[in-house]
Formats: structure tokens, C-alpha cells, sequence
């Protein structure tokens, strides 16, 4: 489902991705961990373009762009393959809940309005939020707000769902509520790739799990490796200071 290949991004002179090769399956999850500073999230903004990679091929889904030839017209097509779940929910402070959900069925998907709306309260059902429909961002916990920061990605029934520390702004009292809400949302059989902290929850939900540093992946395998038997030294020391 997801492709990558040989992912170069520069800032300026600094070389933050150097040469990231990552392939995902359809209904797979992937965990990526690893120290601060890495290139974690820039690794995510890359895969949805809102980091221009440098260089590198990006496939998702059967459509492969090679960066360095890309037109605007493919990068959107891409861009609309994948939905994004932000450390900081990233919500518009002047809409509605409802409304912060249907705003990309209506403009991005021109989906009709009362199809948007239709589609977008069974979705805020799902997430707990059925009771909330009118309430401002303000109005809510960081949980809730987060919730609907995810209802929002699975309202555009995206190809991949990418998490970048979904739980990172969370008063601890309130992770759980939207750990539990991406599980189930894991369990339904999306593509998902998620960078978080929570090791006991990327242990339990995923499928495979990628540790990174210094701009490159170090190791990768399934949680039963990374977890019991890591092989490269740097993954050790991460995994044990972390648990
Ligand atoms: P992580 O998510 O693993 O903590 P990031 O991808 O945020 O790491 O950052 C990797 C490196 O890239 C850091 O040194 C960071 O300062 C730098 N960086 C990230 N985004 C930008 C940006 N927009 N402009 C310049 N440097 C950036
Ligand atoms: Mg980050």
C-alpha cells in the first residue's frame, strides 16, 4: 500500500531523511519509534507532502511518483491517498465539531452537504462524539478534541492513515480514550502508520514496528522482536531507558 524508496529530505544544509526505504501492506500497522529529533515526523510530511521530499519515490497504493519528476497535479492525487492525525489535533478553532468533519467531505471530496453531514455524525458515533455535534473545539478536552482530529482522517475513507504522536498533548488521564479509539480503528483492517511514545500500546497493536535514528531506520521486525530480541544495540538501549 505504501512504498518508499530511497527518501532523501534536506533542510537547507541539514540532512534530516537519508535514504529511508519502507514498504506497508494494505491493513498493515506500523509503529515507528525512536529518539526525538529524529526525522519521525518529517518522515510522515513527507509521505503526505507537506514536507516536499528532495529526492526519493513515493508509492501509494499502485501510484508511484519519483520526486524529482513530480507534477503538481500527482503530488495532489497523492495527498488525498492519505489521511493525517496531528500531535496538536490541528482543529479550526471557528467550526463545529460536525463541522470540522465534513469540511473536507464538502471541499476537498465536493461531496453534497447532507451526505456530508450524514457521513460525518456516523463517524463521530464511532469515536464517542455523537453527543457532541455543536460543540466548539474549545468547548471539549484535549481527548475529544483528539477524537474528532480522527474522525476527521477517517471521514475522506483515506488509503493510509498516518499518526504523528497522537497522544503526545494528552493530560495522561485522557490517552487511553484515544488509544482505545485508534485500536478500533486499527481492528477495521486500515493501512496505518503511527509514530508515537506509548510503547506498551505500539507493542500491542502493531504488526510490525520500525525504529529510527539520526535520519535512518536502524531496525525493523515485528514487536516480538524489537521487544524481546532486539539485534542492534542502539534499539536495546532505547527500548530498555523507555519501559
Ligand atoms: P522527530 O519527529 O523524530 O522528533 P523531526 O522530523 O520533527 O523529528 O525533526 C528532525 C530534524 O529536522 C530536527 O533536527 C528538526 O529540527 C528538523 N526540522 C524539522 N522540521 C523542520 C523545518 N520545517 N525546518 C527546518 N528544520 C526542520
Ligand atoms: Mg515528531
Amino acid at each position: 500500500m505504501i512504498r518508499l524508496e530511497n527518501i532523501h529530505k534536506y533542510f537547507d544544509q541539514q540532512h534530516v531523511l537519508k535514504g529511508i526505504n519502507l514498504s506497508v501492506n494494505k491493513g498493515e500497522v506500523v509503529s515507528i519509534l525512536g529518539p526525538s529529533g529524529s526525522g519521525k515526523s518529517t518522515l510522515l510530511r513527507c509521505i503526505n507532502f507537506l514536507e516536499h521530499p528532495t529526492s526519493g519515490i513515493v508509492e501509494i497504493n499502485g501510484k508511484r511518483i519519483d520526486i524529482e519528476s513530480a507534477s503538481k497535479a500527482d503530488i495532489l492525487s497523492l495527498r488525498t491517498s492519505t489521511g493525517m492525525v496531528f500531535q496538536q489535533y490541528n482543529l479550526f478553532k471557528n467550526l463545529t465539531v460536525l463541522q470540522n468533519v465534513m469540511i473536507g467531505l464538502t471541499s476537498v471530496k465536493q461531496m453534497n452537504p447532507v451526505d456530508a453531514k450524514n457521513v460525518s455524525i456516523d463517524i463521530l458515533e464511532k469515536v464517542g462524539l455523537k453527543e457532541r455535534l455543536s460543540h466548539y473545539p474549545v468547548q471539549l478536552s484535549g481527548g475529544q478534541q483528539q477524537r474528532v482530529g480522527i474522525a476527521r482522517a477517517l471521514a475522506l475513507n483515506p488509503e493510509v492513515l498516518l499518526f504523528d504522536e497522537p497522544t503526545s498533548s494528552l493530560d495522561p488521564e485522557l490517552v487511553d480514550e484515544v488509544l482505545t479509539v485508534i485500536k478500533n480503528v486499527a481492528n477495521e483492517g486500515n493501512t496505518m502508520l503511527i509514530v508515537t511514545h506509548e510503547l506498551n500500546f505500539a507493542r500491542e497493536i502493531s504488526d510490525r514496528i520500525v525504529f529510527m535514528e539520526n535520519g535512518i531506520i536502524v531496525e525493523e521486525g515485528t514487536a516480538e522482536q524489537i521487544f524481546n530480541n532486539p539485534s542492534v544495540e542502539r534499539t536495546k538501549q532505547f527500548i530498555s531507558k523507555a519501559i
